[in-house]
């Protein structure tokens, strides 16, 4: 077999004829020809015979290494003019719009960007981090479906930090299909609104629940686009909520115990703060030990520690909608007698909420699931701190969270 034609059957790019093949000491170039006459636009469906001129530009593109080596394809494209985008070069079938990568090399960062860390990419692949970032926003604008919005019944609205504190990202989650199909950066009743926007006044007449914080800026945007939906509250919020009601007196509790000339209880008790906020079916067996010690001292702590698992419990799903209205309840008014001021605080934002909470119940919003789907969104979060956009930031979830199939290069059907 001749060394061009081997290295055509390893390329392996959609409509091309290699015409020349240099291997390098670092790098494979490979001179290519389009196999196609006709030109396509390269940001739309137009399609034509005719050149605008005699131009050619020369584009080069990055594709799958090969061995050790990278892989570089050049070839000259002719430039078209179409009716909707004016005079531009022509697209190539086997790389994205305005990508220097081909779509093999892109589907392959993406696919490991929603399962590796940034260094493990940006070495593995040769490939800064921000290019990471784009490559995922291309990837998601080619392959999110816009039917995805269509026969959304209930929907959660959230925001999670991006980057530091003042950035945020709005995100929509299809309760029933368990995936992110929205995002946008933001975290006001606008950026709602946007969401709306796009969903249409038809689609959001026949939402029937939508979920979320007990912030003010969603519930009004919720209330004056979604017409029909009953609104409720995750009770993953409210839990977190009642769980940060905790670690204020717990921070409290310990500083008072910094002031004693015992400094050994303040720090056993600094130890506490995992083991009093995580789930006690979850601890290990020091921890369970701490705990104990932790309930023998009793005491602010201890009391506020039962309140927190209490609430928890409403949750749990073996109580009927009587059986949590009446939980709930009576765990309001015992918060707001329990002398300790971050439940009393919270025990009234409850109650404000009530309604909203036991909705979320009735219909059967489930914490759990709420839960796991939010910590993988938040593990994603983190590791696109690096990126420095927004856009590609929101990329990365839609590609680790959203409706899209990723598919490796050898999985994907060839032309
Ligand atoms: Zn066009």
């Amino acid at each position: 077999m001749r060394a061009t034609t081997l290295c055509k059957r390893l390329l392996d790019l959609d409509g091309i004829n290699v015409a020349k093949v240099d291997i390098e000491d670092q790098m494979v170039v490979a001179d290519v020809t389009l196999r196609r006459r006709r030109l396509d636009c390269s940001r739309c469906a137009f399609t034509t015979r005719s050149r605008y001129d005699t131009r050619r530009v020369v584009s080069r593109w990055r594709g799958l290494d090969l061995g050790r080596r990278r892989v570089s394809v050049r070839t000259t494209l002719r430039r078209l003019r179409c009716p909707t985008h004016g005079v531009v070069v022509e697209g190539v079938p086997f790389a994205r719009t305005g990508s220097r990568f081909s779509r093999d090399f892109e589907d392959l960062v993406a696919y490991l960007a929603t399962k590796a860390d940034k260094t493990t990419i940006t070495r593995l692949q040769r490939v800064d981090w921000d290019t990471v970032g784009r490559i995922c926003e291309r990837v998601v604008a080619d392959g999110l479906d816009p039917a995805r919005l269509d026969g959304l019944v209930s929907i959660g609205v959230d925001e999670v930090s991006w980057k530091r504190r003042h950035n945020y990202l709005t995100l929509i989650t299809d309760h029933t299909g368990k995936k992110i199909v929205w995002g946008a950066p933001g975290k006001d009743a606008a950026t709602l609104d946007e969401f709306f926007a796009d969903l249409g006044a038809e689609r959001a007449d026949r939402l029937e629940a939508i979920s979320m914080d007990m912030g003010a800026a969603f519930i009004k945007s919720a209330t004056q686009n979604a017409l029909n939906a009953v609104r409720c509250i995750d009770p993953f919020h409210a839990v977190q909520l009642v769980t940060e009601a905790l670690d204020v007196e717990r921070r409290k509790a310990w500083n008072e115990l910094r002031q004693l000339p015992d400094q050994n209880a303040a720090k056993t008790f600094k130890g506490a703060r995992w083991v009093l906020l995580k789930r006690p079916e979850n601890l290990s067996e020091d921890q369970t030990a701490t705990l104990r010690r932790l309930r023998n001292q009793g005491g602010a702590v201890w009391r506020a520690y039962t309140l927190k698992e209490a609430f928890r419990a409403i949750f749990a799903g073996d109580l009927d909608e009587h059986q949590s209205a009446t939980a709930l309840d009576r765990w309001c008014s015992v918060s707001s007698r329990s002398r300790l001021p971050a439940f009393v605080r919270v025990a009234k934002t409850i109650r404000k909420h009530r309604e909203g909470i036991l909705a979320a119940i009735r219909l059967g919003i489930n914490n759990a699931r709420a839960e796991g789907l939010n910590n993988h969104v938040r593990l994603i979060t983190r590791r696109a701190y690096g990126f420095h956009s927004s856009t590609a930031a929101l990329a990365l979830v839609m590609l680790s969270c959203g409706p899209i199939e990723l598919h490796l290069p050898h999985e994907r059907a060839r032309a």
